[in-house]
C-alpha cells in the first residue's frame, strides 16, 4: 500500500494537492477536517462536540479524532492506500495511526510536509473564506489561533516522522502544478 501523510499548516494546500494525488494514484483521501464538517452539516453528536473546538480554531481532542479516523479507515476493504490530510496533528495521533496501520499489516510510506510562510497562509485563508464560507477562514483572530496551534502542537509531528526517515519537505509556494510536480518527484524517489 501507498500511505501518505500530507502535512502542513492551515492554508498550505493540502486539500488541493490531495485531489491531484487521489486522481493519479487512486488512493483514498481522508481529510479529518472534511469528516468533521460533514458531521457538523448533518448535526451528528460528533459534529456537535467538534463544533466548539473548530469554531475557536482549536484541535478537537485526540480521543475523539482518533476514534473517528479509525472508523473511516476501517470502512474500506483492500484499499490501494490512503492520503491522510489534516491527520495526524499531534504525536498521540501519529502513534495511534502507526498502531492502526500495523494492525492492517501496513505502514506510512512517507510524510510530505508542505512548507509555506505565515503571511502567505493568512492571505490564502482569507481569500478562501470568500468561496468556502468557512467561518474559521473568515476571522483573522481564528486564523492566528490555528497557526499558533499548528506551530505549538502540530509542527512537532515532523520530528516523529524524521525519526522514521519518512519526513520530506515540499516547498509549498509557486503555482499549483509546480507543487504537484515536486510531490510526484518525491514519491518517485521512495518508490524507486
Ligand atoms: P485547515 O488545515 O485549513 O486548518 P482542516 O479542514 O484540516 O483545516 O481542519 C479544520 C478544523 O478541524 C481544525 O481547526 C480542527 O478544529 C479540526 N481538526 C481537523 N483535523 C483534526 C485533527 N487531526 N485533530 C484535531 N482536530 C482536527
Amino acid at each position: 500500500m501507498l500511505n501518505i501523510v500530507l502535512f502542513g499548516p492551515p492554508g498550505a494546500g493540502k486539500g488541493t494537492q490531495s485531489e491531484r494525488l487521489t486522481e493519479k494514484f487512486k488512493l483514498i483521501h481522508l481529510s479529518t477536517g472534511d469528516v468533521f464538517r460533514a458531521n457538523l452539516k448533518n448535526e451528528t453528536a460528533l459534529g456537535e462536540l467538534a463544533r466548539t473546538y473548530m469554531d475557536k480554531g482549536q484541535l478537537v481532542p485526540d480521543e475523539l479524532t482518533i476514534e473517528m479516523l479509525k472508523a473511516e479507515v476501517l470502512k474500506h476493504s483492500s484499499p490501494i492506500g490512503f492520503i491522510f490530510d489534516g491527520f495526524p496533528r499531534t504525536n498521540a495521533q501519529a502513534i495511534a495511526l502507526d498502531d492502526l496501520l500495523a494492525s492492517l499489516n501496513t505502514e506510512i510510506s512517507i510524510m510530505l510536509a508542505l512548507e509555506v510562510e505565515e503571511e502567505e497562509l493568512k492571505k490564502r485563508l482569507l481569500a478562501r473564506a470568500e468561496q468556502s464560507g468557512r467561518a474559521d477562514d473568515a476571522d483573522a483572530a481564528i486564523i492566528e489561533n490555528r497557526i499558533a496551534v499548528y506551530n505549538n502542537e502540530t509542527a512537532p509531528v515532523k520530528t516523529y516522522y524524521q525519526g522514521q526517515n519518512k519526513f520530506t519537505s515540499i516547498q509549498g509556494i509557486g503555482n499549483i502544478d509546480e507543487i504537484t510536480q515536486r510531490i510526484f518527484t518525491a514519491l518517485e524517489n521512495i518508490q524507486a
